[in-house]
C-alpha cells in the first residue's frame, strides 16, 4: 500500500501492452490524450529481451546487444511461454517462470515510465484475446510480482479497438481488428455502436507471429551460407542469435524495399545474399494463408460478411508488412487507413480502459479535467470468451469421458452457467470437477485447468445431496467456480489445486526474490 505521501505523487492508473518482441506503457496525459511514454533509453518500445549480467538485469536494447554475444544469459520471447507451468530458465544456478520474466520486463518498463509520470501503482496489462485462463492468470501474476496493482487485463484487439473509438477517426460500424504480433496473432470483430464496443467473435494463434516470419528467412539464408560453404550458422547459438537478427532487420527493410542484401558471417566466411520482396512472400506464403483462414473463420463466427465490415484495423508490428496489408485490402476490398501507429494502438487503448477503471474507483488517485471524464465516462466496452468452457462427464452410454460445454466461446463476458449435481455415495463430503477450456468432445483436446475441489458437505447424508454449482467467466475472462449446499443453503469452499499457476504466497516470495534485483 502507498503511504499518503507516495498517493500524492502517484500517477494515474497506466496502460501496458506487454509484447512478446516489444513492450510498452502509455498513460492519459492531462490533456486526456492517450500517450506513449518512453523509457529511459528514449524509446517508445522496449524489446522484450532479459539479459543477467554480474551485477544487474538488463531488459531493452542494452540486453539485445549483450544477448548477440551471450544468448545463454538471455531470455527472448517469454510470452509465447505464458501459462507454461514446466517452463524455467536458468542462470547462475537461479531459475525463472515466465510469471518472473515478465515481472523484470515489467519492472523496466514501469520504472523507467515512473522517471517521467512519478511512482506507478495501477496498471491495466493487454494479453492475446486468445490467451487461456492460464496465461490471463500467469499475466496479472507477472505484474504482482512487479508490484503492480494489476486492476484488469483486456484484450490487445479491444485495447486497439478503444484507441481508434476514443481518437474518433473511428465512426461507427463493425470493426476487424488483425493483429499480427511478434509472436502472436488474433483477429477480432467487434461492433461499435456509439460508446459501445462490442465484441462480437475472436480467435487466433499464439504461436504464430513475426518470430515465424524471420524464422523462414534464418532457413533461407543458412540455405544459401551451406551451399556455398559447406558450414551451417544455425548450428552455434551465437551465430544463429545474430543471423536472427540479422534477418528480422532483413525483413523490416523488405517492407520498406524491392530488395535487401543480407549479409551473413560464419568461421571465417562471409557470404553476402540478395532477397528480393518477392522470394520473402513466397517464403512465407503458407503463414499468411494461415491468418487468412482464421480471419475467415472469425468474420462467419460473428455472423459478418465482407460488405458488412467497415473498417479493417490492422494492429501489430508485423502488419507493416506490405504483403499482409494486399492480403486484407484484397480480402476485404476496401482500402486500409492507419491513423494510430500499429504498435502503438494497444497501449494506448489499455491506457484508456486504465483510465475509465480510475473514474468509476471510489481511490481515485488523480482527478481528471471534466471534459476528459465526460469522454472516458461514456465508453462502454463488453468482450466475449475466447475459449468454450466446459466440464469433463462420463457418458452413460460409452462410458467415456467426454466435454460438456457449459459456456459457449464468444459468449459475452461475463458469463455463468449453473449446473446442480447429486452426490454419489452416502457420506460424501466433497466433490472434484475438471474444467475445460475448449469445444471438442474429447476432453484430451482441451486444455485442462486447474483441478477444482469442492469440499465441506457435511458428514453422514445419504447419497442423493443436491450440490449448486456455478463455473464462470469474469470480465477478463478469468474462470471461476462457486458452488452452494442447496439443503443447508449455504456456500461452499471451493479449493484450486494448482497445478499451473502461483498462488499467492509464491507470488509474495517472488516479489521479494526480484526485488533484491537491481533492473536496468
Ligand atoms: P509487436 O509484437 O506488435 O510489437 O510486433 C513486433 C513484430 O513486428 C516483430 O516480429 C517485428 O519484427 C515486426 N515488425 C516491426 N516492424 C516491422 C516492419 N517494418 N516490417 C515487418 N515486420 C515488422
Amino acid at each position: 500500500m502507498a503511504s499518503s505521501d507516495d498517493s500524492a505523487r502517484t500517477s494515474r492508473a497506466v496502460g501496458i501492452d506487454l509484447g512478446t518482441t516489444l513492450s510498452s506503457v502509455a498513460q492519459i496525459n492531462d490533456a486526456g490524450e492517450p500517450t506513449v511514454i518512453a523509457n529511459a533509453e528514449g524509446e517508445l518500445r522496449t524489446p522484450s529481451v532479459i539479459y543477467f549480467a554480474d551485477e544487474t538485469v538488463l531488459v531493452g536494447r542494452d540486453a539485445v546487444r549483450e544477448a548477440m554475444g551471450n544468448p545463454a544469459r538471455a531470455a527472448f520471447n517469454i510470452k509465447r511461454s505464458m501459462g507454461d507451468a514446466d517452463f524455467r530458465f536458468t542462470v547462475d544456478g537461479e531459475s525463472y517462470t515466465p510469471e518472473s520474466l515478465s515481472a523484470l520486463i515489467l519492472r523496466k518498463i514501469t520504472q523507467d515510465a515512473a522517471q517521467q509520470i512519478g511512482p506507478i501503482r495501477k496498471a491495466v496489462i493487454t494479453v492475446p484475446a486468445y490467451f487461456d485462463d492460464a496465461r490471463r492468470k500467469a499475466t496479472e501474476d507477472a505484474g504482482g510480482i512487479a508490484g503492480l496493482d494489476v486492476i484488469d487485463i483486456i484484450n490487445e484487439p479491444t485495447a486497439a479497438a478503444l484507441a481508434y473509438g476514443f481518437s474518433g477517426k473511428g465512426d461507427d460500424g463493425v470493426f476487424l481488428v488483425y493483429d499480427l504480433g511478434g509472436g502472436t496473432f488474433d483477429v477480432t470483430v467487434i461492433e461499435k455502436r456509439g460508446n459501445e464496443l462490442i465484441t462480437l467473435a475472436t480467435d487466433g494463434d499464439v504461436q504464430l507471429g513475426g518470430k515465424d516470419w524471420d524464422e523462414r528467412l534464418v532457413e533461407e539464408l543458412a540455405r544459401r551460407f551451406r551451399e556455398e560453404f559447406k558450414a551451417d550458422p544455425r548450428d552455434d547459438r551465437a551465430a544463429l542469435a545474430y543471423l536472427t537478427l540479422t534477418a528480422e532487420e532483413a525483413k523490416k527493410g523488405l517492407s520498406r524495399r524491392k530488395s535487401t542484401r543480407v549479409p551473413v558471417s560464419y568461421r571465417g566466411h562471409w557470404g553476402n545474399y540478395e532477397v528480393t520482396r518477392d522470394e520473402f512472400e513466397s517464403l512465407t506464403a503458407d503463414l499468411l494463408a494461415m491468418t487468412q483462414l482464421t480471419t475467415e473463420m472469425v468474420l462467419e463466427e460473428a455472423g459478418v460478411t465482407w460488405a458488412g465490415v467497415n473498417r479493417v484495423v490492422p494492429t501489430g508490428g508485423s502488419t507493416r508488412m506490405p504483403a499482409v496489408l494486399a492480403m486484407l485490402e484484397r480480402m476485404s476490398g476496401k482500402p486500409i487507413e492507419i491513423p494510430i501507429p500499429v504498435d502503438d494502438a494497444v497501449a494506448m487503448g489499455a491506457s484508456i480502459h486504465a483510465a475509465i477503471l480510475e473514474l468509476h474507483s471510489q481511490d481515485r488517485l488523480v482527478e481528471f479535467t471534466a471534459d476528459t471524464a465526460a469522454r472516458l465516462g461514456r465508453i462502454h466496452t463488453t468482450d466475449v470468451a475466447s475459449h468454450a468452457l466446459g466440464l469433463v462427464i462420463k457418458d452413460h452410454q460409452t462410458l467415456a469421458y467426454r466435454n460438456d460445454v457449459l459456456i459457449k466461446k464468444n459468449s459475452r463476458l461475463p458469463a455463468s452457467v449453473t449446473k446442480t449435481y447429486q452426490t454419489a455415495h452416502d457420506g460424501q463430503t466433497s466433490i472434484v470437477v475438471r474444467v475445460v477450456q475448449g469445444d471438442a468432445p474429447d476432453p484430451e483436446a482441451c486444455i485442462t485447468l486447474d483441478a477444482f475441489s469442492i469440499t465441506g458437505l457435511p458428514e453422514g447424508r445419504p447419497a442423493g445431496a443436491l450440490v449448486k454449482v456455478t463455473f464462470s467467466y469474469d470480465t477478463k475472462g478469468r474462470v471461476h467456480v462457486t458452488a452452494e449446499d442447496v439443503s443447508a443453503a449455504k456456500t461452499m469452499t471451493v479449493e484450486i489445486n494448482r497445478t499451473k499457476g502461483m498462488d499467492p504466497s509464491r507470488i509474495t516470495a517472488e516479489m521479494t526474490r526480484l526485488s533484491l534485483k537491481s533492473v536496468e
